[in-house]
């Protein structure tokens, strides 16, 4: 089979630059080894998840948080299983929606292993094996998570964020190697149902990566919350001895608990794709290199998403699938990658967007800081969710903002405003001078742009 274009893998960065190019003309095939469509984030990764830190977040509400508003319950129970199989549901229904969407574009759709051939050539290896040609190949072969020496992984006691997606019952005691976005979100959900649960982090502090200051205050609020942190933490191995799971650190004593969730960062699928067939080769961290058009330096193949450098984030991928199959159709297409949220989906959530102060710290970079808490916020109050703040950063010279970081209720959707600002190179003042309605959370972005001018308001 002959296609202008074939994309290797059918995560969000893969699915949607097959839907972007086939809605340009292109004949476009899609190649995934998984029956669900989707890749990790929809399988196992940004959807379970969410799915399930809602679930646990009304629980928890419902055990703890309703009684403020004057609603008692009893008999509050939870029934593990029915949580699971909802999550399921939203999962199915979302990959089978992708399944829709490759149909109404004509995407064709392959089923198996791809792999590159030779110039031109991409073999599909499955139950139907099959040779196809295309005159573009982008790859979007993803992530998975990464193995340290030392754990012994069983699927059972000692897994991953997979694993920790279908615990069949709460566990009474989860310990987490790493202290990043995977292990707090579902550290968040366990907590929440009821586990104890330790996080062991091997630098001195969690969110790496995240505005120091906001990860800083996070961790309080999850400490509050029950989460116990061991900062400056190494991990040395991790197994199950038949009865218990056996954690060992550097310089401490063992830790014996009944689930290890280990999340400790991601690496990229980049091997057995065939690269060798057209002299493509892997940079240090095994990504695959690529330009700002995500060429790789071999022509006609593009690559995508996690398994090239930056981010791996969903929306990453994404934006990067549709520059590619921009590119590959009109010549143009680009990712500004200034402008690329961030957000860890806990309760309060964190989101983030630009520099941190310790990036312009460290280049030199004058800014002024407006912040405001949500403490102070009407809509806040009433909805109850009052921990946290919006701090924006302004070049001192210009006013553009340069950074937006929340710590707070809904940051993950208030952060849309400022990652917009950014792309459209605003100033604080813009955000400032925007009608903001009230009463939303969204005014506590516009009194913290008016703080980057000493305006607030309402504090
Ligand atoms: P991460 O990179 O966010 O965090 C891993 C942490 O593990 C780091 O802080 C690191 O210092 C620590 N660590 C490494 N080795 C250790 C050891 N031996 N002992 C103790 N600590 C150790 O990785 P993650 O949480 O696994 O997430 C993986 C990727 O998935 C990230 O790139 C993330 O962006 C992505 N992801 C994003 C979201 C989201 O956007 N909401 C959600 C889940 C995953």
């Amino acid at each position: 089979m002959n296609h202008d274009l074939i994309v290797i893998g059918a995560g969000p960065g893969g699915y949607v630059a097959a839907i972007r190019a086939a809605q340009l003309g292109l004949n476009v095939a899609c190649i995934e080894k998984e029956q669900a469509l989707g890749g990790t984030c929809l399988r196992i990764g940004c959807i379970p998840s969410k799915a399930l830190l809602e679930s646990s977040h009304l629980y928890h509400m419902a055990q703890h948080e309703l009684g403020a508003h004057g609603i008692h319950t009893s008999g509050t129970s939870l029934d593990l299983a029915a949580m699971l199989k909802r999550k399921d549901g939203i999962v199915d229904s979302l990959t089978k929606g992708i399944e829709f969407l490759f149909k109404k574009n004509k995407v064709t759709r392959y089923r198996g292993t791809g792999r590159l051939a030779g110039p031109g050539k991409v073999a599909v290896d499955g139950d139907q094996p099959q040779e196809l040609t295309a005159k573009n190949v982008i790859i979007a072969s993803g992530s998975k998570p990464m193995m340290i020496p030392g754990i012994e992984f069983d699927g059972k006691h000692v897994g991953t964020s997979t694993e920790a997606l279908n615990f069949d019952k709460v566990p009474e005691h989860l310990v987490i190697i790493g202290g990043g976005v995977i292990g707090l979100e579902l550290g968040s959900v366990w907590k929440r149902l009821g586990a104890k649960v330790t996080v062991l982090e091997f630098l001195d502090r969690i969110m790496a990566g995240m505005d120091t200051e906001l990860a800083r205050d996070a961790q309080k609020i999850f400490e509050k919350q029950g989460i116990e942190f061991r900062l400056k933490t190494r991990v040395t191995s991790a197994k199950y001895d038949g009865s218990k799971c056996v954690v060992t650190v550097e310089g401490g004593e063992p830790i014996h608990c009944d689930k290890v969730l280990v999340s400790v960062g991601r690496v990229p699928c980049t091997e057995g794709l065939g690269l060798e067939t057209v002299g493509l080769q892997l940079d240090a961290k095994k990504r695959i290199p690529v330009d700002k058009h995500l060429r790789t330096p071999v022509s006609g193949i593009y690559a995508i998403g996690d398994c090239i450098e930056g981010p791996m984030l969903a929306h990453k991928a994404e934006d990067e699938g549709v520059a590619a199959a921009e590119f590959i159709a009109t010549g143009y297409g680009h990712v500004n990658y200034d402008a690329i949220p961030s957000v860890v989906y806990t309760e309060p959530e964190v989101a983030s967007v630009g520099k941190t102060e310790d990036e312009l710290k460290a280049a030199g970079i004058e800014y002024r800081k407006g912040s405001f808490p949500f403490s102070f916020h009407g809509r806040a109050k009433a909805l109850g969710m009052t921990d946290g703040y919006v701090k924006v950063l302004a070049d001192a010279k210009t006013d553009r903002v340069l950074g937006v970081h929340i710590l707070g209720p809904r940051a993950g959707d208030l952060i849309a405003e400022a990652v917009a600002a950014i792309e459209f190179g605003a100033s604080s003042e813009d955000i400032a001078r925007t009608c903001h309605a009230h009463p939303t959370l969204a005014e506590v972005m516009k009194e913290a742009a008016l703080g980057c001018d000493g305006r607030t308001i309402h504090k």
